[in-house]
Order: structure tokens, then sequence, then C-alpha cells
């Protein structure tokens, strides 16, 4: 054999179509340990593990007979201590004479397989690296979730308690303490802008008796009622408050004395012809209106209480405003 083809950086060998091994390089001979006389003249079989045997009789040798030749077959080749070698393998077939020569390049491929093993691991790291990513991601996705809804709930907390800190519990209506800070931010409003702001207070009359007569929890349903009466027969801006016990008041906003007196009877006529449990209930009415000579919450309150006492002393069911009293007999 050529020494360059002998010594080549690749396997080569050489078959009959009766499988009988005419030529072998010593590059091969190394890489399966065999001499060359134990394969020279032998059946290609000495070779082959039993799988790859019938891999070449019913796969590469029809395959190479009927096409000629036969590229980048992976096979395993026995060494002659038994080991099996992974090898790729390159064949053509030509005619030598009268015979056909089966001509084959193989080389070991051990390196190889390493990589195609260190990509599949390095794959399969891979795949599960991204399978935790998705979980913690699908984790941080869930923990998130979490906050929105403990977010939720508090502000439904927070909600409800700005509610209890506003709202008086009987009626529904603001409290004492939102009708203080509205009367003092509408007094500073009304100030500035030099519009007017009205207050009225509404105290029912002979409330006492409703609950000597009646009992307290009627007394509580009279109060509702009232509350109900007084929210639905305001302006949107106005504000409607439970001052304490049967006394309530109204701040109305941008309203002169008159606007406060129209809208205090329609409140005192309401209550009137209202519809009550046991029998009919009224109330009395006192306003005052922020002036010149009147800039302050508790002057506004106490002339609108006096306002009030008037209308208490006056045979009750009435509205008075301040205004009147400056003629009237006190
Ligand atoms: P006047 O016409 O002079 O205002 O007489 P009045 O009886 O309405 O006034 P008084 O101040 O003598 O009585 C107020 C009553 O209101 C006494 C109190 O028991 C009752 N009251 C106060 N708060 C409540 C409440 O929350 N529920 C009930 N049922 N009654 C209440
Ligand atoms: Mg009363
Ligand atoms: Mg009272």
């Amino acid at each position: 054999m050529d020494e360059m083809l002998d010594t080549a950086p690749c396997g080569f060998l050489s078959f009959t179509d009766n499988g009988i091994i005419t030529l072998i390089n010593q590059t091969l001979l190394a890489d399966l340990a065999y001499s060359s006389e134990a394969v020279l003249n032998q059946h290609i079989n000495v070779l082959l593990p039993m799988a790859g045997r019938i891999f070449f009789q019913t796969h590469f040798f029809p395959l190479l007979v009927s096409q000629g030749r036969a590229l980048e077959i992976y096979l395993s080749v026995k060494t002659e201590n038994g080991t099996e070698i992974p090898m790729l393998l390159n064949a053509v077939r030509k005619q030598r004479g009268q015979q056909y020569a089966n001509d084959c390049s193989l080389m070991v491929i051990h390196q190889r397989n390493e990589f195609e093993d260190q990509i599949i691991r390095l794959k399969n790291a891979a795949e599960v690296a991204v399978r935790e990513k998705e979980k913690i991601y699908q984790e941080l996705l869930d923990a998130h979730q979490r906050l929105d809804d403990k977010r939720a709930k508090l502000q439904v907390a927070l909600n409800l308690l700005e509610k209890m800190a506003t709202t008086d519990e009987l009626t529904d209506l603001k409290n004492r303490r939102t009708f203080e800070e509205t009367l003092s931010r509408e007094i500073e409003h009304a100030k500035r802008s030099l519009w007017p702001v009205s207050l009225i207070i509404v105290d029912a009359d002979h409330f006492k008796s409703i609950n000597d007569t009646f009992g307290h929890p009627v007394g509580d349903r009279y109060l509702q009622q009232l509350a109900k009466i007084l929210q639905s027969n305001v302006r949107k801006n106005d504000l409607v408050a439970r001052y304490g016990g049967e006394e309530f008041v109204v701040v109305l906003p941008n309203t002169k004395a008159a606007g406060a007196v129209m809208i205090a009877e329609k409140l005192r006529k309401a209550v009137e012809v209202s519809i009550w449990p046991e029998r009919p209930l009224t109330t009395s009415l006192g306003i005052a209106t922020l002036s010149d000579g009147i800039t302050e919450k508790a002057e506004l309150l106490k002339l609108a209480d006096q306002a009030l006492y008037y209308s208490k002393h006056h045979g009750r069911n009435r509205v008075t405003h301040f205004n009147e009293l400056e003629f009237a007999d006190l």
C-alpha cells in the first residue's frame, strides 16, 4: 500500500463484494489494536459486533451497491480485545479489474461522542435552569398576586376605618367631627372667595316623649328616618351631619340667608308631611349666615343655636334665621 495512505490520519480498508478484507492501513490497525495478519483476508465480520453485522448486511452494503457510495455512516467497530469503538465511515465502490472493491475511510469519533454527551448534558442543564426560572417566575407572580390581594383587603379595611371615623353609626350621616372639619374648611373658603356660607341646626321637637312613650328602639328608627329626609332634601354639595342626640346640622356652601331659609323651610315641611311609625314628628330649625360681623365657626354655631332657641320658644315646627332676631323679642 502507498505509504501515505498507510499512515494517513484516518483509517482505510477495502473489502470485496464477498466481504473479504483485502487492504487495511496502519492507522486503522493501530486504532483497533489488530495485527494485519489477524484481519487481512478475513471476513469484515471480524471487525463488527453483532448489531453492526446486521446493519452491514441489511443497510450499509445494499446502499453502497445501489448508490456506489455511502457517506457519514456511524457504526461501532470491535477491537481485538472486544471493546467497541464508535467510528464515522465513508465508503465508495469502485471496479478494479474484474472485481469490485469497496474502499472505506474510518475515523474514530470518541471526541465527537463526548462533545455530543456534553451538549446533551448542557442542554439538559439548560432545560432544568429554564424550568427553575419558570417556577421562580410563577412563584413571583403568585407572591405579587398575594400582595395585591392583601393590598386590596387593606384598602377595604382602610375604607371601613375611614367610614367609621367619619360616619354616625345609627344614621349613616357624617358625624360631628366631619361636620366641624367641613364647616371650618367652608368658612375659610368663603372668607377667601367672599362667597356666603350658611348653617342650619335642626332639632327634633319633643323627642324625649317619643322615647318615653314608644321606647328607645322606636326613637332610633325616628332618628334614622329623619336623617334620610334631611339627606334627600339638600343639594349635592351641602353637608348633612348628626351633631349629637336628636340634633342635626346642615352646611350650605355658597348660600345666602334667603336661600338658606328656603332650604330650611323645605326640610321642615318634608319632616312634617312624612309618614312616621307611631305619631307625627316636627322639627325646629335655626339658621346663621357668615357675614361681615360673623367670621368664626364658634360664632356661627352660637348664632344658629340662638335662632333655634327662638324657634323652640315660638311654637316649634318653625324656621328662624338669626337675622330676624335683631328686631325680634328674644
Ligand atoms: P325639644 O322639643 O325641646 O327639643 O324637646 P326634646 O324632648 O326633643 O329635647 P330633650 O333635649 O329634652 O330630649 C332629647 C331626647 O333625645 C332625649 C334623649 O333620650 C333622646 N336621644 C338622644 N339621642 C338619642 C338616640 O340616639 N336614640 C334615641 N332613641 N333617643 C335619643
Ligand atoms: Mg329636641
Ligand atoms: Mg336637642
